[in-house]
């Protein structure tokens, strides 16, 4: 079954045209600055060139119809008519308690997910729009929803809850939910089978390190701990975003600059990070080249800062599984930056980590990048949310 794989934002669409069969990637692309002047759609048939053409895409049902288009075009395209599209699966960010599990779209969760737009206020209200548009479109078409939430809903509640009063809980459902998931879960399943172990007899931990960054303890096939919490702000310091601070900094930074709890916030989410302690960039292409060639300071103290927060999680994550057999680097830094694998592993010697410089050279493959007698398994492991969708809307399209 082809199924066509959507990630809506606000203003912004991917997609990929995936054959669950053959599990390749028919096309792919992207529509940018929906609803704003300039909007370009960018379209990639498999083994062909990337294609750019302006487009006016007032609307997301617009972006999607280009999409449709594009896949169906005379020339470019990689299928003959739409009827070849028989599932179209939703990354849906925030899914709350609600969901445990990917699920068919229908009224119903569709009202369930708008009830946690308040958790998540910049992506359910987007993704869901792309879900009204695909409907629209594609009427006779199943769709279904794979939440960046669920994997984690396994968690225990000693895990999920913060140290506040706890009617916040009972009222306002305020706990750790944790996102990344479809990628924790993609990535724990795939060094299980690469491992010839089973899954549920495994003991991973998950680093997703990209511009968003989160850790995942992955115990017996269950999601037990991740960093990230109530939003993605929690946990790791990420390209832009603080990750875990005392509250009591908010208020301190708040009463000396004179600042709005909503001003606080943005530069929580869009100023700090490797960029706020760097100055330099939120990009750790960036930042490397800045460390390591011109020996930046600045950029030095970000890396070690970002470094140390991962290498702490994982320390943590030992801890809450007792043990570990794999951990695995996945995401833009974690599959493309040797050195960021190597300084985070070199906090690990008493799990026995080592690591192999040869091996650890790896960008973007799949790869053991410890030694052999490393007593914990190191992997790079690229991660695969689109695939992970199409897999788990067939699964439930049959
Ligand atoms: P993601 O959010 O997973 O797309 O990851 C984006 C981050 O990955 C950016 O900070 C990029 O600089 C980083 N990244 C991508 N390619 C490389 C690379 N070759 N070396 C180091 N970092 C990279």
């Amino acid at each position: 079954m082809n199924v066509l794989v959507i990630n809506c934002g606000s203003s912004s669409l991917k997609f990929q045209l995936i054959n669950s069969e053959t599990e390749g990637v028919l096309a792919k692309g992207l529509c940018e600055r929906i609803g704003i002047e300039g909007s370009q759609l960018v379209y990639q048939p498999a083994g062909g060139e990337k294609e750019k053409s302006l487009a006016s895409m007032p609307t997301h049902t617009q972006a999607i119809k280009l999409v449709l288009d594009a896949l169906v075009n005379e020339k470019t395209g990689v299928i003959k008519s739409l009827h070849e599209i028989g599932a179209v699966g939703h990354r849906l960010v925030h899914g709350g308690e609600k969901f445990a599990n990917s699920t068919i779209i229908t009224e119903e969760v569709i009202a369930a997910v708008e009830s946690c737009n308040e958790l998540a206020p910049l992506h359910n209200p987007a993704n869901l729009i792309g879900v009204r548009a695909c409907q629209e479109l594609m009427p006779e078409v199943p769709m279904v929803g794979v939440f960046d939430t669920a994997f984690h809903q396994t968690m225990p509640e000693k895990a999920y809850l913060y140290g506040i009063p706890y009617e916040y809980y009972d009222k306002y459902k305020v706990r750790r939910y944790g996102f990344h998931g479809t990628s924790h879960s993609y990535v724990s399943k795939r060094v299980a089978q690469l491992e010839g172990k089973p899954y549920e007899e495994l003991k991973t931990i998950v680093c997703h390190l990209g511009n968003g960054s989160s850790v995942c303890a992955v115990k017996n096939g269950k999601s037990i701990d991740t960093s990230m919490g109530l939003t993605p702000l929690e946990g790791l310091l990420m390209g832009t975003r603080s990750g875990d601070i005392d509250p009591g900094a908010i208020e301190y930074i708040a009463k000396k600059e004179n600042l709005s709890l909503e001003e606080i916030m943005n530069i929580l989410n869009k100023k700090s990070g490797v960029l706020g302690i760097s100055g330099i960039s939120s990009d750790f292409r960036d930042l490397e080249d800045a460390a390591f060639k011109a020996k930046d300071p600045a950029a030095i103290r970000a890396l070690d800062a970002f470094h140390y927060r991962v290498a702490k999680y994982i320390g943590a994550y030992v801890a809450a599984m007792n043990g570990v057999d794999v951990i695995c680097f996945t995401a833009g830094v974690g599959e493309n930056g040797p050195e960021t694998r190597e300084e985070i592993c070199s906090y690990l010697g008493y799990l026995g980590v080592t690591i192999d410089p040869e091996a650890n050279k790896v960008r973007g493959k799949e790869q053991v990048i410890s030694t052999p007698d490393s007593r914990v398994k190191v992997y790079c492991l690229p991660t695969n949310e689109e695939l992970a969708i199409a897999k788990a809307t067939v699964e439930l399209v049959g």
